[in-house]
């Protein structure tokens, strides 16, 4: 036995006379138990559990998403959310936009998926391009659309006709979506924008 096994050999009978922690499950006012993400195709069952530590994290089984941490505490029970739909824009959306960059040939520095209050998506001079997670819950072709419209910008960094004859090269019915955009809100679940 070496050195280390025996001082585990000796603390084992003192940690194992701690009582076992009680499982605190806490149910959020402003978040509902399970949310369908139509992009996931799938409904999430969602559980929450007061542990202690400084930032709420997540497990994910299949469709179970079970939060752990501070979740009574409201801001930082909004931070772990927004990190659940971040990782799942990353999973869901991010291959459109890999998919939509090779197609057009525009090509970006970075992607990042964020909870944005207001755009839909944004793309900076550096070519680092921001998607909001809320598009998760649009429409397939208002998605695509979004991404097209990003990607250009990484070539016109503005609205000018240019722009516009850019995106209506790689789609054609760019005026119908933008107008359909101005009101996707609707898709998007009340709670969400609490976040
Ligand atoms: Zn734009």
């Amino acid at each position: 036995m070496n050195q280390l096994e025996l001082i585990f050999e000796r603390l084992t009978p003192f940690l194992s006379r701690k009582p076992p922690q009680k499982t605190k499950y806490y149910t959020p006012l402003f978040i509902p138990r399970s949310t369908f993400i139509p992009q996931a195709r799938q409904k999430f069952d969602f559980t929450f559990e007061i542990k202690k530590q400084k930032t709420v994290s997540y497990q994910q089984d299949q469709i179970q998403i079970h939060f752990y941490g501070p979740v009574h505490h409201r801001k930082k029970l909004q931070s772990g959310m927004r990190k659940f739909f971040i990782d799942q824009s990353r999973r869901f959306l991010f291959p459109k936009v890999q998919h939509y960059a090779q197609a057009t040939g525009l090509q970006y520095r970075a992607v990042r998926f964020k909870n944005q209050k207001s755009l839909w998506g944004s793309c900076s001079d550096l070519k680092n391009i921001n998607f909001n997670i809320r598009l998760l819950f649009l429409p397939d072709e208002l998605i695509d659309y979004v991404i097209i419209h990003e990607l250009c910008h990484l070539i016109h960094m503005n609205h000018s006709k240019a722009f516009w004859q850019l995106v209506e090269t790689h789609c054609q019915n760019y005026k119908h979506l933008e107008a359909q955009l101005h009101q996707a809100n609707r898709y998007v679940p009340k709670w969400l924008f609490a976040l």
